[in-house]
């Protein structure tokens, strides 16, 4: 069975790309636009990691990793980050997050740490 993942990121452009990748690599792919979306996605299909954009307006990322921590969410999180977003990263990751990419990031070795968190291909 697929591995779901997903994108939380309020750029059309960036959603679109991720997801393209992340088909090709056999995965369930979800998106969302914001954090109202982003939780009830969550809460739907528990997906195994989530790509979590910090700067979305209204619900940002920090806000939604913390509510995902409320809700008992036991997805794999890493966040991505805008340059000199240091103390929201730290934030992040003293919430449970695993990683972050800090945009424009290389959409390569986005797709292998991703792979890699979530150790797919199997086999
Ligand atoms: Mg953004």
């Amino acid at each position: 069975m697929a591995k779901k993942v997903l994108i939380v990121d309020d750029q059309f452009g960036i959603r679109v790309l991720l997801q393209e990748v992340l088909l090709q690599e056999g995965y369930q792919v979800f998106q969302a636009a914001n954090g109202p979306t982003a939780l009830e996605i969550v809460k739907q299909e528990s997906p195994d990691l989530i790509l979590l954009d910090m700067k979305i307006p209204g619900m940002d990322g920090l806000e939604i990793l913390r509510n995902l921590r409320k809700m008992g969410a036991e997805s794999k999180v890493i966040m991505m980050t805008a340059y000199g977003e240091l103390d929201l990263i730290q934030e992040a990751m003293e919430m449970g997050a695993l990683a972050h990419f800090t945009k424009p990031f290389d959409i390569d070795e986005l797709r292998q740490a991703v792979n890699a968190h979530l150790m797919w291909p199997e086999g």
